[in-house]
């Protein structure tokens, strides 16, 4: 996946040394940011984190609100589970889902799984959210200390995920930030690699949240990059600092400061809304036809962001009701080559039905 940048948030999402698949995915759409980390095997993980990554999206509150943002994750748990469900995907797949809402200097959180969201103050790290694992619960209970935790070989058994309960219990609650300070989220491809004090160190001494994202994801590859690494870094109250700093400023420098913070914040988020959109693709019924495009259904904010990509002779009514039902919405995937996988399953199916048919 392509890095995701605005001017205050940056992310990567990296495949790492050992993995077959990327699983992980993330969200950079100011001022929300989030990090999901799929489990389930065979492409079913990667469909799982992005489901929820694009529900959490859709549902997302205007405000920082903890409970309406616990509310979106619950709407992300829906869709995992419809879409195991529905046989997109396969049952028994799941995510982690963290997710922060930043207000100026008040964030947000929404938080399923052990991926992480911690909060750089002064030099000090301190994670804010705590991880559902079972690692995790010897740790509270006084059994492991956190660095026997962050290396013991249970380490990635989680407690709680979406997709495996309609009852999920959503951690929420908002936390106050000071300026300067700088938020991190990250999957365990980074915090499971590389100890606290470090991640605490490269954080504090990246100029950029683009400069911090790249120095963690190079730190837990150097460390061996075991398993996917997601970072999202935000910089906290920077427009608020940067104008507080000049008391001498006539009135309106200020105003023409916030105006073009503004408009950078507005860029910002179109150029998220994009370079998401061109990660994504979907299979959609045309003229009864299987057609693939790259982007996303329906448009945003009157803007259509979708790409032809593909136009098959794969018949939908070969595929199925349930099949079809879907296709006439659009069935999402995380790219075009998920896009190709799935139609070439389409077309399988469609050739083994009409070789049922036959005498
Ligand atoms: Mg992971």
């Amino acid at each position: 996946m392509s890095a995701q940048s605005s001017f205050a948030y940056a992310g990567d999402s990296h495949i790492g040394l050992v993995r077959g698949d990327n699983e992980d995915a993330y969200l950079v759409a100011p001022p929300l940011a989030a990090v999901a980390d799929g489990l389930g095997g065979h492409n079913a993980g990667e469909i799982a984190s992005s489901a929820a990554i694009e529900a959490l999206l859709a549902a997302a509150p205007r405000v920082a609100d903890a409970k309406a943002l616990a509310r979106a994750v619950q709407r992300a748990n829906e869709a995992v589970l419809a879409a195991s469900a529905s046989g997109y995907g396969r049952s028994g797949m799941g995510t982690t889902l963290t997710a922060v809402m930043v207000d100026g200097l008040r964030l947000a959180v929404a938080h399923v799984g052990d991926s992480r969201a911690y909060l750089l103050h002064l030099g000090t790290l301190q994670q804010l959210t705590d991880d559902h694992s079972m690692v995790a619960d010897l740790v509270r209970s006084g059994q492991l200390t956190a660095e026997q935790a962050r290396v013991h070989p249970n380490r990635s058994v989680i407690t709680r995920a979406l997709g495996t309960d309609p009852g999920l219990v959503v951690d929420a609650f908002e936390a106050q930030a000071a300026p300067g300070d700088r938020l991190l989220l990250c999957t365990d491809g980074l915090s499971g690699m590389v100890p606290d004090a470090e991640i605490a160190r490269i954080l504090g001494a990246a100029r950029t949240p683009q400069d911090a994202v790249d120095a963690l994801v190079d730190s837990a590859l150097a460390a061996g990059g075991h398993d996917n690494i997601t970072v999202v870094v935000a910089d906290i109250g920077r427009e608020a600092t940067r104008a507080h700093r000049e008391p001498g400023s006539p009135r309106w420098l200020l105003r023409g400061l916030w105006a073009l913070a503004g408009l950078a914040v507005a860029l910002g988020a179109v150029w998220a809304s994009y370079s998401y959109a061109r990660a994504q693709a979907f299979l959609v019924d045309e003229g009864g036809y299987v057609t693939v495009y790259q982007g996303v259904p329906g448009s945003l904010a009157g803007i259509s962001l979708k790409w032809l990509s593909e136009e098959s002779t794969v018949p939908v009514s070969a595929l199925g009701p349930i099949t079809s039902a879907h296709l006439a919405d659009g069935v999402r995937v995380h790219g075009l080559a998920e896009a190709t996988d799935l139609l070439d399953t389409y077309r399988l199916r469609a050739a083994e039905a009409s070789a049922t048919a036959a005498p």
